[in-house]
């Protein structure tokens, strides 16, 4: 088990019944909120292993239903997008018998002998959850900015950083993780790198600044008020509240990102202090039954084969628990019968 992860049950709170809610019942092995990378391979492995299992995904834009083109993933050397990437990944876990639900899960709460949600108009009772809810990124807004997102609007150097040789690479943050990454990205040999604060006031430490003035990176404290395209979603450059116009190939929004974990908090699941789920490597959080998967997860190695990887681990983690408390319900069922 992780250090620190501490498995307890968590009674808190009124055990609502779905005759209270009075709703028609929908009975699964598991419940799977997310239909992200995590959460569908999650779905695949439980479907594989004959457990009936529902997957909830909304409209809110995960990172996976962004424009992203992957380069990186296992299998691919042409790359792949994400997108159709999900949708195989949904035809493989449906193939397995998985139920899928295109609706926002609004509560998730215990129940005598696992868990009850509701999404949309009805009710869900599952044995065990995985939470595959992702995080939302922010992103250096402005008009129209989504349209660059996965072109040439990135936030992450591993998946993108490659791409930059001889590209003139805007990094837009006011830490030092934004101006870490500048530094690093001189490693793919840009034309050139500018870090823009994005931001009023520098946040940046006077010795960081000496050290982005070594590396030849221009440091500008401003805010985007718009850009222009050269085509859709490709940048030309930016325009700047006080005036200025920078040209530029790519833009990498380094302005951090907050997990989707209200629902675990909901439900009693200890949170890191910047609000991820803590899990052990099978993915299991303190609360018995509930386990989490891919970026909501962890601050690092927010990644597709992290995620895919984190999904089949915790459906690994529940087929087994699921077996053990059959076979523990399958005994007591014999020792009764002996007694008679
Ligand atoms: C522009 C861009 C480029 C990227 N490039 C790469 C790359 O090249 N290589 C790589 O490995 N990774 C890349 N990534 C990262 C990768 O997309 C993520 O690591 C991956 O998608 C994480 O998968 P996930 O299943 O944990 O979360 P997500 O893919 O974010 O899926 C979570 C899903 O849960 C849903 N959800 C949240 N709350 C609820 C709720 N209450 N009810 C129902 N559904 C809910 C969301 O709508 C979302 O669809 C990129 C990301 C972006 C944005």
């Amino acid at each position: 088990m992780h250090a620190g992860v501490k498995r307890t049950v968590v009674t808190q709170g009124k055990a609502l019944s779905l005759m209270d809610i009075g709703a028609p019942v929908n009975r699964y092995d598991a419940l799977v909120i997310g239909g992200g990378p995590a959460g569908l391979s999650a779905a695949i492995y439980l479907g594989r292993a004959c457990r009936s299992v529902v997957v909830f995904g909304c409209e809110r834009p995960g990172r996976s239903r962004w424009g992203q083109f992957n380069q990186n993933y296992l299998g691919f050397p042409d790359g792949i997008s994400i997108t159709d990437l999900t949708a195989q990944g949904r035809k493989q876990a449906e193939k397995f018998g998985a139920t899928f639900v295109e609706a926002e899960v609004k509560t998730l709460m215990h129940e005598e002998h696992g868990f009850a949600l509701t999404a949309g108009e009805q009710s869900y009772r599952g044995r065990a959850v995985v939470l595959a809810t992702g995080v939302d990124d922010q992103w250096a807004a402005f008009r129209g900015f989504e349209d660059y997102i996965g072109k040439t609007m990135h936030w992450c150097i591993a998946c993108d950083g490659y791409e930059m040789q001889s590209q003139r690479v805007m990094v837009v943050g006011n830490d030092e993780h934004a101006a870490e990454m500048a530094m690093q990205m001189l490693a793919f040999r840009p034309e050139n790198v500018t870090v823009l604060t994005n931001h009023g006031a520098l946040g940046l430490l006077p010795e960081t600044i000496a050290r982005l003035q070594e590396h030849g990176i221009r440091l500008v404290v401003d805010r985007i008020i718009e850009s222009r395209a050269r085509e859709p979603g490709v940048f030309e450059a930016i325009v700047l509240q006080g005036g200025e116009e920078i040209e530029l190939d790519h833009l990498f929004s380094v302005q951090g990102a907050v997990p989707n974990s209200a629902l675990a908090r909901s439900l009693g699941v200890e949170l890191n202090e910047s609000g991820y789920i803590k899990v052990d490597t099978e993915g299991r959080t303190n609360v018995l039954g509930v386990f989490a998967a891919g970026d909501v997860t962890r601050l690092f190695s927010h990644q597709v084969v992290t995620a895919a990887h984190e999904g089949a681990s915790a459906a690994s983690a529940i087929i087994y628990e699921l077996y053990e408390k059959d076979e523990d319900a399958f005994r007591v069922q014999d020792s009764a019968m002996e007694v008679r």
